[in-house]
């Protein structure tokens, strides 16, 4: 159903593109690359971008505060005072991927060139421009003097690229958001759901011993030479391991699926396997010693990815079981069962389960049809914010402009996008929020 403010606020969106486009080149030539990849205080700005965006809350009426999730990082948070029922959160992340391989670039990762209809530069798309359709959604309700019925917030969080611990600080504020929307870049598709991922180490442990003696190991017989020296080749045991990890997630794929998802996505790919003699309390070998040493250590870090409906527990419990199957097989491992260890480096992503007849899910579904604009609802692929907002039980959407190259060299954004992503921003969120009669 169109309403009476829709084409009215459409309009006053439009009117200030200009200045939208301006803000975002502000907010892009701000280098504010994670200090986790790159310790540089020229390039570690993310505290300089929150002054750019408080300035822009503040004079539109916001009330602003920080917290501090990691030391000299800040959230800023800025709400308009409203109810709880249809409270909304407005959320983007500060902090951008380094620049990478400067060479491969076409123009000054931080010059925020426009060209053809896109802006260019590291953070463009991923995701400034959200930030951005964000705060020129808020000046144009603002602007038509709409007053929101719901309390509207405003995170600007840090470190969303290395673990999102901004959003993990952001939504366990009290009180907390009726939903939150997330404004990645999407292309305009609303994206109510994403898998859930897990980083999980298997520790496998072997026996060290010297390789001149592995034949007495690997071959049978009672010949006097091998009846000491046997070693147990942690490696070896680690391939295997994969072999059966592998038949769990061909399973998975094979049998499980969700709407709006690729089958098959739900996959446990091996990322880092590091083998060595000794273990330390962090399950990695303590010496990476020389062949000579058949390794009684081998480490396999998996990036585990499962489906929105299904439950972090019951992934967990699976996944063990696969590894406790695996280690019954074998008479060395069955006296020595690896080690599974859960929440890598503290993270943990839990899946996002929106429904699509979820209010959010409605208001922009609405939005974009009053619009006139195609309406398609499909699930997220990676992982964003909204899976920290998710732990905490809000329900939130990803949704926003149109990029390219993300993380990669003339990383864009399309400017007609942003302004549509701002449209139908500021248009979903007083479908949300309610308007004070
Ligand atoms: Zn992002």
């Amino acid at each position: 159903m169109t309403e009476a403010w829709e084409a009215p606020l459409r309009e006053a969106v439009a009117r200030e593109h200009d200045n939208t486009v301006a803000l975002l080149q502000r907010l892009v030539r701000i280098p504010s690359v994670n200090p986790k990849f790159v310790a540089d205080p020229a390039q570690n700005r993310e505290a300089e971008v929150q002054d750019a965006i408080e300035a822009e809350l503040r004079a539109l009426g916001f009330t602003t505060e920080r917290s501090f999730p990691l030391p000299n990082r800040p959230n800023l948070y800025g709400h308009w005072a409203g109810g709880q029922e249809r409270s909304l959160a407005l959320c983007g992340h500060v902090d951008v991927v380094p620049v990478g391989d400067r060479a491969s670039w076409t123009t000054d990762p931080f010059g925020a060139e426009i060209r053809d209809g896109r802006m260019y530069g590291r953070g463009a798309g991923d995701m400034k421009a959200g930030l951005a359709a964000c705060i020129a959604a808020c000046r144009a309700i603002r602007g038509l003097g709409l007053v929101l019925d719901g309390r509207l917030e405003f995170h600007a969080v840090v470190d969303e690229e290395a673990g999102g611990f901004g959003a993990m600080q952001a939504a366990a504020r009290q009180p907390a958001p009726g939903a939150v929307l997330v404004a990645e870049s999407s292309g305009g598709t609303i994206r109510p759901s994403a898998g859930g991922l897990e980083w999980v180490r298997v520790v496998v442990r072997g026996l060290n011993g010297h390789s001149s003696r592995r034949f007495a190991s690997i071959y049978p017989g009672d010949h006097p030479a091998r009846s000491s020296g046997r070693s147990v080749n942690a490696i070896e045991l680690g391939a295997r391991l994969l072999g059966a990890v592998r038949e769990l997630e061909t399973e998975w794929g094979v049998n499980r699926s969700y709407p709006g998802m690729p089958p098959g996505m739900n996959t446990i790919s091996p990322g880092v396997m590091v083998a060595g003699a000794g273990c330390g309390p962090d399950g990695m070998p303590t010496i990476l010693s020389n062949p000579a040493i058949v390794p009684d250590t081998c480490t396999i870090d998996f990036d585990l990815k499962f489906l929105p409906h299904e439950r972090s527990a019951d992934i967990r419990r699976e996944f063990e079981a696969c590894i406790a199957r695996f280690a019954a097989s074998d008479p060395w491992l069955r006296e020595h069962p690896p080690q599974v260890i859960w929440d890598l480096y503290g993270l943990h992503f839990p899946p996002v389960d929106t429904p699509v007849d979820h209010p959010l899910s409605r208001a922009l579904r609405e939005s974009r049809e009053a619009a006139g604009l195609p309406v398609t609802f499909e699930g997220a692929l990676g992982v964003t914010d909204a899976a920290h907002y998710a732990a905490h039980g809000i329900k939130g959407i990803v949704y926003g402009a149109l990029s390219a190259d993300a993380h990669g060299p003339d990383e864009s954004v399309d400017l007609a996008s942003l302004l549509e992503a701002a449209q139908m921003i500021a248009a979903a969120t007083v479908r949300f929020c309610g308007l004070r009669t």
